[in-house]
């Protein structure tokens, strides 16, 4: 029961009590990324394990965001990622590259097959919305769903719901974005069905100078049914100086085009300035989102090739936020950690990415694909590969508790690198992994013996990084970086 009070407040009753209605060894809180890889690794170790989503399926933002491309080159790929990739391919819902683009739908399924498979527990519609912290160290989360407000208990926790909701719960210390606090732009993705692929084709054979110039960016290989295109500057600028296109809008992002379906993912849509945690300002990013995106389809129908006769398909059913806490971890991994391709006694994997050396992506300061952007306009983007340490995942302020998905322990420079989906499942993986151990040692997180974890992520097909005794023979960054 509530009350109201005067002064614009309401207290709980005092006595309020909230039932125990579970108790798990762990809980991962988020369905997303790095939720998935998690539970599976949990569940596959024996642990009574519980995943708790908000939505109604699997994959977050990578499914529900319409995200439909793994931003890392395949060959990079270990452990579970690796595996629901390859159960996508032999499905024929994705292709393999220096990028992955795959089915969303059937991500979802290949996910919920995966974590039912190893044993785990669902709890879909329900929102995490408190944590139960006693001496520093984490025991449980508060949930809300149809059946009211409940109290679930657990000996580890995983927070995978990528904004560090359950973190902040907690009293966990974090970084809002950059060091100045400001985040990158929010984004919902669309499809577009009947594209008429080879006027578009055409179009990009004979206006060259039109895209983005790295060929990990932009790809046109009709044989191979692959083709992504990133530019069309001169259509956008004309039809932004007759505000028929937003202002900050500079060029227009096909992700990804389905040559057999006709079907052309679209990632054009930009809002800036919108905080991911504020459930009024989200909203204000959909409602704006949804507002660009009619204008760019309006623009794609009338002066892009090959969209005359296309047609809206679908919508992300979550606003694609890029960007929000940065929980503390027991270590915070830095660009130059990237840039060096470092590796970390604590390695829990490795991470690749092409990326345009020391360059923005997706800057809070907008002019994405703008005349001085150039990241987008004149570099080229050569791979980098760095190794993952297992400290980035531990929250530095509360015992028990993990972040697995973009919410690591990353600056906001590192997370230009961190955020893409292979490696929020890879750090899910770790976490999951060292989550069951602690709970069936009867440990904390920062007890754990980080060779026990290596060994096993090693036994479950992770590729760690460079040479570590007694455990593995191992691949070094660098061999990485050039395969
Ligand atoms: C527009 C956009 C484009 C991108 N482009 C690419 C790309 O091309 N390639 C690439 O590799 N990556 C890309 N990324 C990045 C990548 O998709 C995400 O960073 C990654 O998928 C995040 O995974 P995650 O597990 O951390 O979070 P999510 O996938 O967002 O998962 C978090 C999950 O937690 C749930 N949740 C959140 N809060 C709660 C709560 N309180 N209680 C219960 N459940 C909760 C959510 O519903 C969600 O399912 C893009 C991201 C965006 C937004």
């Amino acid at each position: 029961m509530v009350a109201y009070l005067k002064g614009g407040e309401v207290s709980y009753n005092a006595d309020q009590k909230i039932p125990v209605v579970r108790t798990y060894d762990v809980i991962v809180a988020g369905g997303g990324s790095g939720g998935c890889g998690a539970a599976v690794a949990a569940g596959r170790m024996g642990a009574k394990t519980l995943l708790i989503e908000r939505a109604s399926y699997l994959g977050g933002t990578s499914t529900g965001g319409l995200m439909a491309v793994m931003w890392a080159p395949y060959d990079s790929y270990s452990g579970y990622c690796k595996e629901a990739v390859d159960e996508m391919v032999a499905m024929g819902a994705a292709q393999t590259g220096p990028i992955v683009p795959f089915d969303p739908s059937i991500l979802k399924q290949v996910h919920l097959r995966n974590v039912l498979k190893a044993g785990v527990d669902l709890l879909f519609y329900t929102y995490v919305v408190d944590a139960i912290v006693e001496n520093g160290a984490i025991k449980g989360v508060i949930v809300e769903n149809k059946s009211g407000r409940q109290a679930i208990l657990a000996h580890q926790v995983v927070d995978a719901t990528a904004d560090g909701d359950v973190a902040a719960f907690a009293g966990a210390g974090f970084q809002m974005g950059r060091s100045d606090g400001a985040m990158r732009p929010v984004t919902i993705l669309f499809r577009m069905g009947n594209v008429d692929t080879k006027e578009l084709l055409e179009y990009a054979n004979d206006n060259a100078d039109q895209f983005i110039k790295d060929t990990h960016v932009n790809f046109v290989v009709p044989e191979e049914g692959k083709l992504r295109l990133a530019g069309f500057f001169d259509l956008v600028k004309t039809a932004r100086e007759k505000g028929e296109l937003d202002k900050d809008c500079h060029y227009l992002r096909i992700e990804t085009v389905d040559f057999d379906k006709k079907v052309a993912l679209i990632n054009t849509v930009r809002v800036y300035g919108v905080d991911g945690t504020d459930a009024w300002d989200v909203t204000r990013g959909e409602i704006e989102s949804r507002r660009q995106m009619e204008a760019l389809i309006t623009f794609m129908k009338a002066k892009v090739p090959g969209f005359r006769k296309s047609f809206l398909i679908d919508t992300s059913d979550m606003l694609g936020v890029r960007e929000t806490r940065h929980v503390h971890g027991v270590y915070t991994l830095n660009y130059d950690d990237v840039l060096k391709g470092r590796q970390f006694d604590d390695t829990i994997g490795i991470n690749c990415t092409h990326l345009p050396h020391g360059k923005e992506m997706h800057s809070p300061d907008a002019n994405e694909g703008g005349e001085t952007d150039v990241a987008n306009r004149v570099d080229d983007w050569p791979r980098l590969c760095h190794e993952i340490p297992f400290r980035i995942l531990v929250a530095k302020d509360i015992d028990n508790l993990y972040v697995a998905g973009r919410h690591m322990s990353a600056t906001h420079e590192a997370d230009r690198v961190t955020r893409n989906i292979p490696p929020c499942i890879l750090v899910g993986q770790a976490a999951g992994t060292a989550a069951a151990l602690c709970a069936r040692k009867k440990i904390t997180s920062k007890q754990l013996d980080i060779r026990t974890l290596q060994r096993e992520l090693l036994a479950n097909d992770v590729i760690l990084g460079h040479p570590i005794p007694g455990v593995a023979k191992g691949v070094s960054a660098g061999q990485a970086a050039t395969t």
